[in-house]
């Protein structure tokens, strides 16, 4: 996909990946140490052995002229990109804006499932 992109001027470069269960652990128990408020962090990470990056199949992906994990994320053309070409890949966006589980929006949140239907060129919306 990343070659993909490339071909078509468009990097995606990738920013986080697989991710343990302690690994996770260890990120919320960072932001609780410096006082964020537990409903904060778990809008914003998943309960440690409930993040998709668990599975190995979930990719951050970022891209040169936007930060890291930022919203702005989905103003750039490698979003646009993704939302055209993704489905194509089979990977799909797992928390599009106003999502019934409630969790942030995560443009740069990917998840690839070799088994959906890549026919579609949208990405599926949770629930
Ligand atoms: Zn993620």
């Amino acid at each position: 996909m990343q070659a993909a992109a490339r071909s078509d001027g468009v990097v995606l470069e990738p920013v986080s990946t697989f991710r343990s269960i302690a690994h996770q652990r260890a990120l919320v128990a960072r932001k609780l140490a410096r006082g964020d408020r537990i409903e904060h962090v778990f809008s914003v990470n998943a309960v440690p052995g409930y993040s998709e990056h668990h599975s190995g199949r979930a990719i951050d992906l970022g891209t040169p002229d936007c930060a890291a994990l930022d919203e702005a994320f989905e103003h750039t053309a490698a979003f646009a990109w993704l939302q055209q070409h993704a489905a194509l890949f089979g990977f799909r966006l797992s928390c599009p804006r106003d999502n019934p589980l409630g969790v942030i929006y995560d443009p740069w949140h990917w998840y690839f499932n070799p088994h959906a239907p890549r026919e579609s060129a949208s990405p599926r919306r949770l629930g």
